[in-house]
């Protein structure tokens, strides 16, 4: 904001004292450099595969322009909820259980927003995507931050869940696979948490947004667990998975009371998703696997190449599960998380988003998105070989 500029006074106090996201920085500084190569953004470089466009575009062509039904189009739900059962598990009611959202990034505000009160607090696991505490905050909620570590794959434990906790505590959120980490979970760990939440009555709020690009093991969620349907809101949508972020399509399905409590936040504030998304989210569901399939192929066998890479530099790397990053240490340099991603852009053009922007627990990492091309990953790594070579001669490391 600049000196003159006195609207500061006009903006809540809650908003002025949320950060802006770190990962949007780098992002932005590397977009304006020339040859530069971007580690940075959590997006896929394919394009929406051609069917998803082309039902988009038959949309538009018969005049499909209008407002959907608050919670989405019946057919898109019918296919949400058909999908849902086969592939995670618990069955949900297309008419009271299920909301079409803008991304998941709606439905998780509308979620918090529809259950806290101010002063409730939400668990949460760090190091883990830029926008949960904070949208925790913007309900005037406390976000508590459960720390997950390397040595442990960043895997979540009860026993970390527990020694966090405090009275007031009202849901957990959970992220699996992990943005930043790549982290999953078993399903003998998703019992000790679900148990836990019971044993402290916690709603549980799971966004598996990368469900499908798990590389490793099958995907489990929590919500198929024993008595843990009634207590979670299963968020999940398409931006990942078939590469449509642009198109803004996301779900929540889950107890029908919470569900209305969010429909009518949803019904105010924003009404519907594009139906012309929509239209499109139909077509993924019914014929988008193999595109599906095909892009977390292209994602494994770039994740082998980065984290071989990273380790073969001296840049300890564990193998991410799912997603799309890489999150190797790089405090092995000497240098932090910030000193490293802004030297690396600066002296070779290669962006990675610094560990510190998901988190305290990201302290002595950086984020490397391999949602870019094999030959991208490549220069980027000649490129970091380099600036370790300029690093150690610096530091004698
Ligand atoms: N949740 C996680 C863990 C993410 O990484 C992202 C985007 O990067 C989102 C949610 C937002 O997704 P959407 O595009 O569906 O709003």
């Amino acid at each position: 904001m600049d000196s003159n500029d006195t609207s500061a006074r006009f903006v809540a106090h809650h908003v002025c004292g949320l950060p802006k996201s770190g990962i949007r920085d780098f992002f932005a500084i590397a977009s304006q450099m020339r040859d530069a190569i971007s580690l940075g953004i959590g997006e896929p470089d394919f394009v929406t595969p051609f069917a998803i466009r082309e039902a988009a575009m038959r949309a538009l062509e018969k005049g499909k322009t209008s407002y959907t039904d608050n919670r989405g189009l019946k057919t898109l739900r019918d296919a949400i909820s058909r999908y849902v059962a086969a592939n995670y598990g618990p069955e949900y009611n297309p008419e009271t259980e299920i909301l079409t959202t803008i991304g998941v990034s709606e439905a998780l505000d509308i979620a918090l927003r529809a259950i806290l009160n101010p002063g409730d607090k939400v668990l949460y696991h760090s190091p883990c995507y830029v926008s949960y505490s904070p949208a925790v905050a913007l309900c005037h909620a406390q976000a508590i931050a459960v720390p997950t570590f390397a040595a442990n794959n960043f895997a979540l434990t009860a026993d970390a869940l527990s020694a966090a906790w405090e009275p007031g505590c009202k849901a957990l959120l959970l992220n699996f696979p992990t943005n930043p980490t790549g982290g999953t979970a078993s399903r003998e760990l998703l019992a000790q948490i679900a148990a836990f939440a019971k044993e402290k009555d916690l709603l549980v709020i799971s966004d598996e947004i990368y469900s499908e690009l798990t590389f490793d093991g099958d995907h489990t969620s929590i919500a198929s667990l024993p008595g843990m349907r009634e207590r979670t809101l299963f968020l999940h949508g398409f931006s990942k998975a078939y590469a449509m972020t642009g198109f803004r399509v996301g779900y929540a399905c889950g107890p029908a009371g919470v569900l209305d409590a969010m429909l009518k936040i949803h019904q105010y504030a924003i009404m519907c998703a594009s139906i012309v998304s929509q239209e499109a989210a139909v077509e993924a569901l019914a014929n988008g696997r193999d595109d599906m399939l095909r892009m977390r192929d292209k994602y494994r066998e770039r994740r082998d190449l980065i984290v071989r890479r990273f380790n073969e530099l001296g840049l300890p790397c564990h193998l991410p599960k799912g997603a799309f990053y890489a999150f190797p240490r790089v405090s092995v340099t000497g240098l932090d998380s910030l000193e490293f991603a802004t030297r690396l852009l600066h002296s070779q053009k290669v962006a990675m988003v610094p560990g510190t922007a998901f988190g305290a627990a990201g302290a002595g990492f950086c984020r490397a998105s391999f949602s870019t091309s094999y030959e991208h990953i490549i220069n980027a790594c000649d490129r970091i070989e380099k600036f370790l070579q300029t690093v150690r001669k610096d530091t004698g490391a």
